[in-house]
């Protein structure tokens, strides 16, 4: 009789387990993030979980334009974006439900955190990485570019070079400084920039690390992943340019240096959302923050996840600026209407 009973609970327990597996077996990710080595990431989470994921990667623009034409029979279950311009249009598009969950409230510190009204955020930070100054010291005098608010001096003239204002990396640095110094100072500093530039701005932020070096500008924006690349190069040519530039922790004596993430969230009409919320929670799992994190130089989002990266080690300790993420979101409203009207393009 007791072994019948164990029989039927194995048996009732098998189904209960098959019911789940047949609801949440596969993941939908759309993903606007494609390094290679992510797929250490998805392959490690379906060997933990048996969940299966089908990735489709494509640009940002790409992806948020699929999801609103597919709208609620959209496959999709998460989207995974990088920096915090892109999350908050994504966010502004509805495109996300909001999530509560203890491991995420716990792992992810609040500022990398969409801004949570009550009902849960709607995208978390998985990695960060910073938005750092590198000079040629052959043109430019170290000691006058510690500031994002140098690359405004007059002093500067015909040495800086960015990418594209409108491009969502400097919508989110332009958008810190309104949310620190106000929009009218902001402009004023992103008319100083733009007075000070070497060329039309042009390329990506790697494209500003080669012209630096090369001496074409002098100084120059860049996310710290670009220049940590270069830096571990197998290429001999790619670390010859790292070696002519120095970098910068900008505004180390004040705000701290400008952060992004890479972030994800569960998309409004997610099929599978328990394996849509347990993907996210894994992603800030020792290994997969390692993974995250490893795969293109940059920092975990969990602060007690510790990584060993020489080039970011050599770059030397920093102070980020905490301010929240979503706040410099929400803040490139204007920070695209101040590169509008300095002509920051
Ligand atoms: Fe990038």
């Amino acid at each position: 009789m007791k072994k019948l009973r164990c029989a039927t609970l194995l048996v009732a327990g098998l189904v209960a387990a098959t019911t789940l597996r047949a609801a949440d077996a596969e993941l939908n990710v759309y993903s606007a993030r494609h390094y290679q080595t992510d797929q250490r990431f998805y392959d490690d989470f379906t060997k933990q979980t048996g969940i299966r994921i089908n990735l489709i990667e494509g640009s940002d623009s790409a992806l948020m334009e699929r999801l609103s034409s597919e709208g609620a029979n959209s496959p999709a279950d998460v989207l995974i974006l990088v920096d915090a311009a892109r999350l908050w249009k994504a966010e502004e598009a509805g495109l996300f439900q909001p999530v509560k969950s203890d491991v995420l409230a716990d792992r992810i510190p609040e500022h990398l955190r969409s801004i949570d009204d009550g009902e849960g955020s709607k995208w978390f930070g998985v990695s960060r990485r910073a938005r750092i100054i590198v000079y040629n010291p052959d043109k430019v005098d170290g000691d006058k570019v510690r500031n994002y608010a140098d690359l405004a001096d007059p002093a500067l003239k015909g040495m800086v070079c960015t990418r594209t204002g409108t491009h969502p990396y400097m919508l989110s640095l332009i958008g810190a400084m309104v949310e620190h110094m106000g929009a009218e100072q902001a402009e004023k500093w992103a008319a100083g920039v733009v007075a000070n530039f070497a060329r039309s701005p042009r390329g990506g932020d790697t494209d500003q690390i080669k012209a630096t070096a090369t001496g074409e500008c002098g100084v120059a924006l860049a996310n710290s992943y670009y220049l940590a690349r270069l830096m571990r190069s197998s290429k001999d040519v790619d670390r010859e340019i790292a070696g002519k530039v120095t970098a910068v922790w900008p505004d180390q004596g004040g705000n701290g240096t400008h952060m992004n993430i890479t972030g994800i969230g569960v998309l409004k009409h997610a099929p599978h959302r328990e394996a849509a919320v347990r993907f996210i929670e894994y992603l800030t799992s020792e290994q997969a923050q390692r993974f995250l994190a490893e795969g293109n130089n940059e920092w975990p989002a969990v602060e007690s996840v510790k990584i060993d990266n020489p080039a970011l080690e050599a770059l030397g300790d920093f102070k980020p600026d905490p301010l929240p993420i979503g706040r410099i979101g929400k803040a490139q409203l204007e920070a695209a209407r101040i590169v509008d009207r300095v002509g920051w393009r």
